[in-house]
């Protein structure tokens, strides 16, 4: 941060640049996972702080009901994001690094790879966009033979300096078939604009029986909480939120049942959700009270944060 120009740290100060900006054109979409093109804005004037002028929605799809952001940042856009001369406020960022997946997503990882022993103990594992790979480390010392895959050359790099094996690749590219007993997909989905061809590539790269995983923000008690809150903003009771769901970045917003229409449109069978631990600074008695319930409910409850399914390839 220190790098920063003077003019730059006032307007950090400040918090946003003295003019409005933009990063880069957006891209429209129809619903990303049925197709359809009825839906309805469910959060208006959504932007990143900086790049005020890209002006986002998240919308819901009529017929399946997923929630997506709606136009999303072009590839463009993103290259921009990335670019710490103009986002200033993109100055290494600490969740891309080992020691972050370490402090804070280990447990998560740990409940994650027992939920996968009880249904295959052993085999092949891929971890697909894995970053800097502690989920490959834990899976090799629980026994598995795990490598990791993803697009990005930093995370790709940082894995290699933990000596962790890793693949860099493009998810549309992926040919693994039929290679691996389980795909794993940690927060993955969530920023993958062509998600429903990625689940349709770990499917391919899995053997007949073998096992997905899919971890990904749970939207369930937002969208149900949403209409209440959206009275509260226009009675002007409670702040609106430019950035509430980090949008620009969580391009699509799964809950329960359109975390299971995405498994079974790809093929999917025997879907099943589990409760893994939050991260370690947002635990408390709300995570605690999402947990009973979704315990007590035999699952059909499901507020647990995150959201995380298994499924099988037959
Ligand atoms: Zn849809």
């Amino acid at each position: 941060m220190s790098k920063l120009p003077w003019h730059h740290k006032l307007e950090l100060r400040c918090g946003r640049p003295s003019t409005p900006q933009s990063f880069g054109p957006l891209e429209h979409r129809d619903c990303p996972l049925c197709g359809n093109t009825r839906y309805r804005s469910v959060l208006e004037n959504q932007y990143y702080p900086l790049a005020e002028l890209d002006v986002m929605s998240v919308a819901e799809c009529q017929r399946c009901s997923l929630i997506f952001t709606n136009p999303i940042p072009s590839a463009k856009w993103y290259e921009t994001f990335l670019s710490p001369k103009v986002n200033i406020w993109w100055d290494e960022p600490v969740w891309t690094t080992y020691e972050w997946q370490d402090q804070n997503s280990r447990d998560k990882f740990i409940d994650g790879l027992s939920i996968i022993r009880r249904i295959l103990p052993n085999g092949t594992l891929i971890d697909v966009g894995t970053g800097p790979g502690l989920f490959v480390r834990l899976a090799l010392e629980t026994g598995y033979s795990a490598v990791g895959f993803d697009i990005l050359p930093e995370g790709v790099t940082r894995a290699k300096t933990h000596n962790i094996p890793i693949v860099l690749g493009k998810s549309s590219g992926m040919e693994f078939n039929a290679k691996f007993d389980v795909v794993t997909l940690w927060c993955v989905i969530a920023h993958e604009a062509n998600f429903v061809e990625l689940v349709r590539d770990c499917r391919r790269a899995l053997r007949p029986g073998g096992v997905i995983l899919v971890e990904t923000p749970n939207m369930t008690l937002w969208r149900l909480l949403r209409k209440p809150r959206a009275l509260l903003e226009r009675l002007r009771l409670t702040a609106t939120s430019h950035d509430a769901l980090s949008a620009y970045g969580h391009i699509n917003h799964f809950t329960a049942r359109t975390l299971s229409y995405l498994l079974k449109e790809c093929g999917f069978v025997d879907i099943r959700f589990h409760a893994v631990r939050n991260y370690g600074t947002e635990r408390g008695i709300v995570d605690w009270g999402k947990h009973l319930l979704f315990t007590t409910s035999r699952a059909h409850i499901n507020f647990c944060f995150p959201l995380v399914a298994t499924a099988r390839k037959m």
